[in-house]
């Protein structure tokens, strides 16, 4: 086992649990440590801490709490390589991905570092003599549950954020991706966050239960697949908390016959490829308007490019590869055609890694599974259609709602897409589109349940609790 086996960190200290079982490195299948599986007592111990640093932590100023993520932020920057090279291990995605999500990490530290002048409140003389004023308080214990595909960016959506406003929090990372959660806990203590502000409780289904039931826990985010958001959404909000579930995601990116041919290939094969295509922001369908095979070419070629093991990262287990490559079958089985084929893929001197090749399947009908379901894999369906109504129609029809994507240079065009598509992030010639901050992350549809952004200034208003104040100072 490269790495001493993970514990808990509770009140500032690390506390083992009874039950744990291994962690695997998807790069080479590396044992890199083994996660613990809390229980009802472990969960109930972090509650606590939290609960008994809430008063002290949410009693500062607001400048006193964001003087510790200033420093936080420095520390992300200092100790960038370090971080990148667990979040490669442990998630299978490039050092090249994994720098980015600490950059991402310091973007979303530094929104959260200008809370003092976000909060800047408003007092306004409502009748003579009587001054009414607002001012956000946090809500108490708070908690956020994340998925494997971002060990670092994923949970500093909220972190920051949540902690900055005066919570305290309890943490559940993947389980699969754990070891970027311990480092977090203690570069934020080295930043001087005191004990019991931030706690990591590592388990899996019964902890996230644990989480959503629990009375002391005001508030819940979630991030992860739609099966498993809809799950927790229902359950938090059952049990009276405030909640927002992000969930699944199936994307997709229009090119117009008058797309710029090298920018838009390059720029759809990154958006596929890219995290192996383990992104919520991934390309998943191109939705080919008219003749453009000179550009889908183009795309194939600009996917030849990207060579697993080099600059295309594992994907996260073994079973996800069998689950992405049975994806690929079916839709070959289905009448698809694969114009680039990334099944079997095997990695020199990582042979028990799990890696899947660039695929790109043309001829994908709406029948299909793989035009419906989420594949999470570097997988980029192809669905044909003669004009912007019948790509919007498609793109419409999807249950989830996080990107779309329309590549064109007419002003209008993308104008139309943007006003039609049923996403909450639209890319016009941007693959990705994710928002930089401070605009919120968030899409729409069964890719998100509960009101507001995740991150950005909205974000604001999930982890407080507005309070209004009219005074009137009587004279003599
Ligand atoms: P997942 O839903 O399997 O797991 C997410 C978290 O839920 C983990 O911490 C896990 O321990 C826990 N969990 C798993 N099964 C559970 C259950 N039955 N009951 C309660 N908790 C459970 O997701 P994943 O495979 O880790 O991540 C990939 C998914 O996350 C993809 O669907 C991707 O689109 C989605 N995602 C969405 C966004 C977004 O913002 N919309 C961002 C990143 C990832």
């Amino acid at each position: 086992m490269k790495y001493s086996a993970l514990e808990n960190y509770i009140d500032g200290s690390s506390s083992p649990a009874e039950n744990a079982i291994e962690v695997i490195s998807p790069v080479n299948g590396e044992q890199l440590s083994t996660v613990p599986v809390s229980g009802k007592a472990d969960l109930d111990a972090a509650v606590a801490a939290a609960a008994t640093a809430f008063p002290a932590w949410s009693q500062l100023t607001i400048r006193e709490r964001c003087d510790v993520f200033y420093r936080y932020r420095n520390q992300l920057q200092d100790n960038m390589d370090e971080l990148a090279r667990i979040c490669h291990e442990e998630n299978g995605k490039t050092i090249a991905e994994s720098k980015a999500e600490v950059l991402k990490a310091i973007e979303l530290t530094e929104l959260a570092c200008s809370l003092p002048n976000l909060l800047a409140g408003k007092v306004l003389e409502v009748s003579k003599g009587f001054d009414c004023s607002i001012q956000q308080e946090p809500l108490g214990v708070v908690s956020c549950i994340t998925p494997f595909n971002f060990p670092i960016m994923v949970p500093h959506w909220t972190i920051p954020m949540a902690l900055a406003l005066g919570n305290t929090m309890v943490f559940k990372p993947s389980e699969q991706v754990p070891l970027s959660g311990n480092e977090t806990a203690a570069l934020l203590s080295q930043a001087g966050l005191p004990a019991g502000v931030f706690n990591v409780i590592h388990g899996d289904k019964s902890v996230v239960e644990g989480i959503c039931d629990h009375p002391d826990i005001k508030a819940v985010t979630f991030v992860g697949s739609t099966p498993v958001a809809k799950i927790v959404y229902s359950r938090a909000t059952g049990s009276y908390k405030r909640a927002l579930a992000m969930g699944g995601a199936k994307n997709h990116l229009v090119v117009m016959p008058d797309a710029d041919v090298a920018h838009t290939a390059s720029n759809v094969a990154a958006s596929a490829c890219g995290c192996a295509g383990q992104r919520c922001m991934a390309a998943a369908t191109l939705v080919a308007v008219g003749q453009v095979n000179h550009i889908i070419d183009e795309v194939v070629e600009a996917s030849r490019q990207i060579v697993p093991g080099d600059n295309l990262g594992a994907v996260i287990s073994e079973s996800a590869k069998q689950r992405i490559e049975g994806y690929i079958t079916e839709a070959i089985e289905q009448g698809a055609t694969a114009l680039l084929d990334g099944r079997d893929t095997v990695v020199e001197g990582c042979e028990e890694g799990s890696y899947v090749g660039p695929t790109v399947l043309d001829n994908v009908t709406s029948d299909m599974r793989i035009a419906n379901e989420e594949v999470f894999g570097p997988v980029l369906s192809i669905m044909r259609t003669d004009d912007l109504q019948g790509a919007i129609e498609i793109e419409q029809t999807s249950p989830f709602g996080n990107a779309a994507v329309v590549y064109t240079q007419d002003g209008q065009v993308a104008q139309a897409f943007a006003d039609a598509a049923s996403a909450g992030m639209i890319g016009v010639n941007v693959g990705v589109p994710v928002p930089r901050e401070p605009f919120g992350f968030g899409g729409w549809n069964e890719s998100r349940f509960g009101v507001g952004d995740i991150t950005g200034q909205g974000s604001i208003q999930f982890w407080t609790q507005s309070k209004k104040i009219t005074s009137h100072w009587v004279s003599e």
